[in-house]
């Protein structure tokens, strides 16, 4: 026991794949994006009584540094090209999590000016319900999405450009 040998005699047998895949799930970054009243459930979930952090989780305010984008609010038409922006400025690999009813599904707002659910535009891992969902929805769905990292595939030798990662359905 001590510094030079943490494991003692133990060995520690894995794929590569689930090494990346590991680090990735431990350290997601969501991009700092709130667009109504979701937002303010998501602010919730990242304070003290919910602590996103002892997840890995830890908002960022750049997208050049974030690999997941939290959907949380109504998406008009008008935002759409700027949430697009956003996704597209952020580097891969990337998830997306469509946070309550509006970002699913344009919830109550059927009408011209709101887009019908966040996936016409982005492609959604996860899908959260509810108007809106709780903040301990919200980790659940942050779980789901860890599980779905975990199945990832390829994931080191997409990182070396030697073929495609290939998401879980
Ligand atoms: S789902 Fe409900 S709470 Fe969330 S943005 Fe839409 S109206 Fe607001």
């Amino acid at each position: 026991m001590g510094v030079n040998q943490p494991l003692g005699d133990n060995i520690v047998i894995t794929s590569l794949d689930k090494l990346v895949n590991w680090t990735r799930k431990s350290s997601i970054w969501p991009m700092t994006f709130g667009l109504a009243c979701c937002a303010i459930e998501m602010m919730a979930a990242g304070a003290s009584s919910h602590d996103l952090d002892r997840f890995g989780i830890i908002f960022r305010a750049s997208p050049r540094q974030s690999d997941c984008i939290i959907i949380a609010g109504t998406v008009t038409k008008k935002m759409l090209p700027v949430i697009k922006t956003v996704y597209e400025q952020m580097p891969e690999p990337k998830w997306v999590i469509a946070m309550g009813a509006c970002a699913c599904s344009g919830g109550i707002f059927d009408t011209y000016s709101v887009v019908q659910g966040i996936d016409e535009a982005l492609p959604v891992d996860v899908y959260i319900p509810g108007c809106p969902p709780r903040p301990e929805a919200l980790l659940y769905g942050i779980l789901k999405l860890q599980d779905k990292i975990m199945q990832e595939r390829n994931s080191f030798g997409a990182a070396f450009g030697l073929g495609e990662r290939v998401s879980a359905v």
